[in-house]
């Protein structure tokens, strides 16, 4: 559970320690193929975890969803993080069954819990499909799985087994696969909304003509980047960009989820500026599935 915490302190306190254990996964002692061998018998054997960061409602403190986030705990080794090992998964294609791993893994996660809360209140019509049905769940999806033709067909198999509403899942995207513009992508994204999937644009501003997405794809939720939202209390630019995406996104009928909140003045200036969800270590590092359970049982965070 504090293995997340670990790790970042050892990131940012220890650089050279982690970089020499950086090394030690990608090059040097050892090498692309056997990291791609080792994946390959993660994908066999069931070698995956996954923790879960809370989803909070700034305002009431409430927990609105996870986000599954990979990990892969290497027997001897350290936990690996997925910055590590996703860009190898990608290259070698692995990431299409780890990713229907993953989703299977936290839809199922998500059921489990769901049955342990009291029934969910009714959705006010104006919000059905939307928040306020239950917790959801966030998956991210990586470009390369969009390039498997099987995607969707697999999303939604994978939905109707869990017996889970579509609304609970969220998938969240980031903008390299919008650069492509290409037309496949755009049919697939309509089709996870016909379904009725929820659709995030992740990491929102670090990529290029992010707007442009906001006025023709079927987004529901921008997810402003932590590059964004650090330094929002000192720096006015970076608080009027902030300030400016969230006004911008109310009327298209966006949900604004602010990433990688680390202090109580980011808490609050986003809750001013009327930013509805967030998420970071301030609220909560990512924990294991029995102590994200605790957290839904309690309904908030503490
Ligand atoms: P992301 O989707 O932007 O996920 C947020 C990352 O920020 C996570 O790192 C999370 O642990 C970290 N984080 C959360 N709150 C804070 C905070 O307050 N401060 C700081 N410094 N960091 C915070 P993680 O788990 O290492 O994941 C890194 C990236 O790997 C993710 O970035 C996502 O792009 C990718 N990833 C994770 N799981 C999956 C997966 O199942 N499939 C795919 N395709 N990509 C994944
Ligand atoms: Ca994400
Ligand atoms: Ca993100
Ligand atoms: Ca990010």
């Amino acid at each position: 559970r504090h293995a997340d915490l670990a790790l970042y302190a050892a990131k940012s306190a220890g650089k050279r320690r982690w970089r020499h254990y950086h090394d030690s996964l990608t090059s040097g002692m050892m090498q692309r193929r056997e990291v791609q061998a080792a994946l390959e018998d993660a994908v066999k054997n069931d070698g995956f975890a996954l923790v879960y960061q809370p989803i909070v409602a700034l305002d009431s403190g409430e927990i609105v969803g996870f986000e599954a986030l990979l990990r892969w705990p290497r027997p001897g080794h350290r936990t690996v993080l997925p910055g590590e090992f996703i860009p190898i998964a990608e290259e070698t294609g692995l990431i299409v069954p780890i990713g229907e791993w993953v989703l299977k893994q936290a839809l199922s996660d998500m059921v489990r819990w769901r049955r342990g809360l009291p029934p969910a209140a009714p959705a006010a019509p104006d919000k059905a499909g939307e928040w306020g049905d239950g917790p959801h769940i966030s998956v991210n999806v990586s470009a390369r799985q969009f390039f498997d033709p099987g995607f969707v067909a697999g999303v939604r198999r994978t939905l109707r087994r869990s017996g889970l509403p579509p609304s609970a899942l969220l998938l969240e995207i980031t903008e390299s696969l919008l650069l492509g513009e290409n037309e496949r992508i755009r049919t697939d994204l309509a089709e996870l909304k016909d379904i009725g999937v929820r659709l995030a644009i992740d990491d929102f501003g670090t990529g290029y003509s992010s707007l442009a997405y906001l006025l023709d794809l079927p987004i529901d939720v921008l997810k402003i980047d932590k590059t964004f939202v650090t330094g929002i209390g000192s720096q006015w630019r970076r608080h009027a960009l902030v300030e400016g995406i969230i006004k911008l996104s109310q009327p298209l009928q966006v949900d604004i989820i602010a990433e990688g909140i680390e202090t109580e003045t980011e808490r609050e200036l986003l809750a001013a500026m009327g930013c509805q969800f967030g998420q970071g270590y301030l609220l909560s590092v990512p924990v294991d599935a029995a102590a994200a359970e605790a957290m839904l049982v309690r309904g908030r965070l503490v």
